[in-house]
């Protein structure tokens, strides 16, 4: 399958509709997930377009993986979790429901069960602080 530019991570990399950014490089986007299944649940996906893992420049791999581990570490702090889950998903029957790819970061605290998706958004004002506590750990 193709990649679609009109998805919604490519308009977030565009700028054409906003998200509660954690961090920014040449390579790599930062950005808390607007349907959270755990506190300070967020995404880090490449700039260069794929749809998923498995069509994805290798190259770009390691800069999104490296991210993931500096967002990871920040968030863990952050959030005071015992703990992180990756998450990946790939094509619809792998669970993926936006078609650019992206890794899902979740800290995880002891006995606390992941919630599932909503499907409702949250609250914009904890959403930008949740960003902003991410940011802290990584100063
Ligand atoms: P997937 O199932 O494709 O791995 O997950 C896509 C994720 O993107 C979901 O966790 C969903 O909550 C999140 N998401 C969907 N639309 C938006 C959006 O417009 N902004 C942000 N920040 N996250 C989104």
């Amino acid at each position: 399958m193709q990649y679609d530019p009109t998805n919604i991570f490519a308009k977030i990399l565009r700028g054409e509709i906003p998200c509660h950014k954690i961090y920014e490089d040449e390579h790599t986007l930062a950005f808390m997930d607007v349907m959270p299944q755990v506190e300070g649940h967020c995404l880090v996906i490449p700039k260069k377009p794929s749809r998923g893992l498995l069509d994805a420049d290798p190259a770009v791999l390691a800069h999104l993986m490296t991210t993931v581990q500096t967002v990871a570490t920040a968030a863990k702090k952050a959030f005071n979790a015992d703990g992180i889950q990756i998450r990946q998903y790939n094509e619809e029957a792998g669970g993926q429901t936006v078609f650019h790819l992206h890794v899902h970061i979740l800290p995880m605290k002891s006995g606390v069960p992941m919630k599932p998706h909503s499907g409702k958004m949250a609250d914009h004002e904890a959403l930008a602080q949740h960003a902003s506590m991410i940011l802290d750990e990584m100063k």
